[in-house]
């Protein structure tokens, strides 16, 4: 190899380095750790989890939202789609994810980092993908909760619950009960609080559930 293409060519790796060098922190900004503070909540401000009074217009919501869906295998079984909740007449989504006001004070509280489904007492929650229980435990705000690894990168977390059917090292089915809808910890009415990691991150739930809704 000449001398100049072999200088071009460090040249070329010493681009590469720094342009990783500048864009992996850039990347990294946003993986912090919402699943660390989410699964280790301080006691009093894990969650407002309120029930807002009316029912939202969540379909037209949800058909916004999956525009900006990854591509993904929606149809495999370890990928989180089935809906945590079949809702009877009397369910509804009572908050989405994003940022919303605290039903206290009425101001802009935390970001609520998952979607509240809201229906009757002992509600049966479903896995929304097969994997295996990686939490089954009481945590203070958040109540009753079941973490789920799917073993791609994605996770989901049932909160509030009224009892847990499964538990921690148990191997779960898509849409296996694995749980009844309850109000345990910090709530002002009875619903599940499911949320949904990729790779560590809070993502909002509506982005990979079935656009048809929760049955
Ligand atoms: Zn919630």
């Amino acid at each position: 190899m000449k001398h100049s293409t072999l200088n071009k060519l460090l040249r070329g790796a010493g681009a590469l380095l720094f342009i990783s060098l500048i864009t992996v922190p850039v990347l990294s900004v946003g993986a912090k750790s919402p699943k660390t503070a989410a699964a280790v909540p301080v006691p009093g401000r894990s969650s407002f989890d309120a029930i807002v009074t009316e029912s939202e217009a969540w379909r037209g919501e949800m058909a916004l939202k999956q525009e900006d869906a990854p591509a993904l295998a929606r149809a495999e079984e370890d990928f989180p789609h089935v809906w945590p909740v079949r809702f009877s007449e009397n369910g509804y989504v009572s908050s989405f994810f994003g940022s919303r006001l605290d039903p206290v004070t009425e101001e802009v509280s935390e970001f609520h980092a998952g979607i509240d489904l809201a229906d009757k007492p002992n509600t049966k929650i479903h896995a929304a993908a097969s994997g295996t229980v990686t939490e089954a435990v009481d945590y203070g705000g958040y109540g009753l909760t079941i973490l789920i690894d799917h073993g791609n990168g994605y996770e989901t977390r049932y909160s509030h619950c009224n009892s847990l059917l499964v538990a921690e090292g148990d191997v779960v089915s898509q849409g296996q009960v694995i749980a009844t809808m309850g109000a345990t910890g910090r709530v002002t009415g009875v619903h599940c609080d499911f949320r949904v990691y990729l790779d560590g991150t809070a993502i909002d739930p509506l982005t990979v559930l079935d656009a048809d809704g929760p049955g």
